[in-house]
């Protein structure tokens, strides 16, 4: 029986026509702007986006330090969430390789960041202060669940970030999800935003690869800075062919995986020794914690998982995050309920 593994959308693989489109790729030198497959991509994620221009990059961490860079020089600031995946999991690179201020507002549970709290952290024109020149919001927001942020908010923190004439940047790795919990055009959805990153490689099963989409200007400066920071890449139209496939087929896939999440969230809701939110449950992403009396940990019930092939990921000594995709059926979260019951019961 093949694994089931519910640690994380990344470990997706690609599907077989990605695959079989990567073999047959038209490629050429992205680095003259030649890779014909490359260029699509580009083309056809600024369209999705209604935005003018679009660039490949290697990841989402890349895509983020790419676009923060090109908002931002040495000494300046970016206001971003106190659990954003660029403050915390991106190895400090806006700071270490860009000189760039991270100024961190507190993530509320439903994930937005309180408005009056990106207002005050907006610095005034002040010789002692660094200066405000980017505000980063996170959508779906990971760290709490993999909440979805409403266009309302969205555009609440445009109309801020416009009053200072301050860009607007959204770290959309898993934009396609929060469109699709949110049932709106992911567009729309970030229509306020200066620049987007999103990820082919999550959910939309690519085996490499984000995209920036932006104004011509952004992205003229963003092509410039991937290849400072050694993203420039040649024949990439191997692994753009994949990202094509996965922007045009897999978006509108993924309330099957939201589906698989809810299913499982209220399977786990239904087991007296599991304590779970089940409201923070709204795209692919399900937490959940072990009740203080149950016998054993969340690493201990992991591994005895492992025996049922599921991998799922224990984060500290109680908590667990599953993350459903497109290689995660109803018949798996089946399994996995049954195995989960049986191992604590
Ligand atoms: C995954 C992720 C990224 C980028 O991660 P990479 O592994 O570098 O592709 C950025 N932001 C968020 C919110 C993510 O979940």
């Amino acid at each position: 029986m093949e694994m089931i593994d519910l640690r994380s959308d990344t470990v997706t693989w690609p599907t077989p026509e990605m695959r079989q489109a990567m073999a047959n790729a038209a490629v050429g030198d992205d680095v003259y702007g030649e890779d014909l497959t490359v260029n699509r991509l580009q083309e056809a994620a600024a369209q999705r986006f209604g935005k003018a221009a679009g660039l490949f990059v290697a990841s989402g961490t890349m895509g983020n330090l790419v676009s923060v860079l090109a908002h931002c020089t040495r000494g300046d600031e970016v206001i971003l969430g106190d659990k954003a995946h660029t403050f915390v999991y991106e190895a400090g690179g806006i700071a270490a390789l860009g000189g760039v201020n991270p100024h961190t507002v507190p993530v509320q549970p439903d994930g937005t960041l309180p408005l009056d709290a990106i207002r005050a952290a907006i610095r005034p024109d002040n010789v002692h202060m660094p200066r405000t020149k980017l505000i980063a919001l996170e959508n779906t927001q990971g760290t709490v669940g993999g909440v979805p942020i409403s266009k309302a908010y969205t555009d609440a923190v445009g109309a801020i970030a416009d009053d200072h004439g301050i860009p607007l940047h959204i770290d959309g790795a898993r934009v396609f999800n929060a469109a699709a919990a949110l049932d709106i055009d992911v567009a729309e959805l970030t229509a306020t935003a200066d620049s987007v990153t999103f990820c082919l490689s999550k959910g939309l099963c690519a085996p490499v690869g984000s995209v920036i989409v932006g104004d011509q200007d952004f992205i003229t400066r963003a092509h410039r800075i991937r290849k400072l920071v050694g993203g420039a890449m040649r024949q990439a139209g191997i692994i753009a062919a994949a990202g094509l496939i996965a922007l045009e087929t897999m978006p509108q896939r993924l309330h099957e995986d939201h589906a698989n999440a809810r299913k499982l969230a209220e399977g786990l809701a239904a087991l007296p020794q599991i304590v779970i939110d089940l409201a923070h449950v709204q795209t692919n992403m399900v937490f959940f914690e072990l009740r203080a009396d149950v016998p054993m940990s969340a690493p201990e019930l992991a591994d005895r998982l492992r025996a049922y092939n599921i991998n799922m990921m224990a984060m500290g000594e109680r908590r667990f995050r599953a993350v459903t995709h497109y290689w995660i059926t109803p018949e798996h979260i089946d399994h996995v309920l049954s195995a989960i019951k049986k191992e604590l019961s």
